[in-house]
């Protein structure tokens, strides 16, 4: 199965994902994950990217198109969830195409839907383990005793003021693909907000629906 995840920074994309890939052998691919890579290694790609995720703006679309393209390539076009991309209708067109050339259609495109009440505390609230990567949440989803504080950090951009400004992108460059996919009806809203064991079951559940339409 070809998936999208899709929706604002902090709807539990990343958390989703990856249970997606434990439970349903998809690979998680994620475009936020491969840039945060490069610029721990200091790449070229590292390197030119530092400055629009420190900001909270989209990397350019030329630079982000090449990573997700060779990472669905690695993985032989298939069983993948994209995890962040496509984040503007520029690298969605871009996706289609790609698909498109080689024969493998994205199968559907999960919207999370959260409200941005929620999404502030959450990523207020969200911390990192600066080595593997691991995400946590201080009141849902604490570190566990025995890892060394030190190691958990919080992430630059989830400081307030970079919210504010990747969720103000997110509204202008990236809600308008929710219109792009649902006009090719492959759009499956599921409410992001609760535990995350219960959105997983609502994201499980429409999932297994749209194989047995599809079937
Ligand atoms: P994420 O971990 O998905 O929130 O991504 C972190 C940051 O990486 C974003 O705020 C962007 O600066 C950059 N990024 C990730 N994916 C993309 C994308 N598809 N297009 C442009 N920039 C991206």
């Amino acid at each position: 199965m070809r998936l999208i995840i899709f929706g604002p920074p902090g709807a539990g994309k990343g958390t989703q994902a990856s249970l997606l890939e434990t439970r349903r052998g998809l690979v998680q691919i994620s475009t936020g994950d491969i840039i945060r890579e490069a610029m721990k290694n200091e790449t070229p790609v590292g390197k030119e990217a530092k400055a629009y995720v420190e900001k909270g703006e989209l990397v350019p679309d030329t630079v982000v198109r090449k990573l997700a393209e060779n990472a669905i390539a690695d993985e032989d076009y298939d069983d993948y969830v994209l995890d962040g991309y496509p984040r503007t209708t520029q690298q969605a067109e871009w996706l289609t195409e790609f698909c498109e050339e080689n024969d493998t259609p994205i199968d559907a495109v999960l919207s999370l839907s959260v409200p941005d009440e929620v999404i502030v505390e959450r990523l207020s609230r969200r911390r990192v383990h600066a080595e593997t990567g691991e995400t946590y949440h201080l009141d849902h989803d604490p570190p566990p005793a025995d890892i060394d504080p030190d190691l958990i950090v919080q992430r630059d951009d989830d400081q307030p003021e970079t919210v504010r400004n990747r969720l103000a992108v997110y509204r202008d460059e990236t809600e308008p693909l929710e219109e792009y996919y649902e006009s090719r009806d492959l759009l499956l809203t599921v409410n992001g907000e609760g535990d995350i064991e219960d959105v997983y079951e609502r994201i499980d559940s429409v999932l297994d629906e749209r194989v047995a339409t599809r079937a």
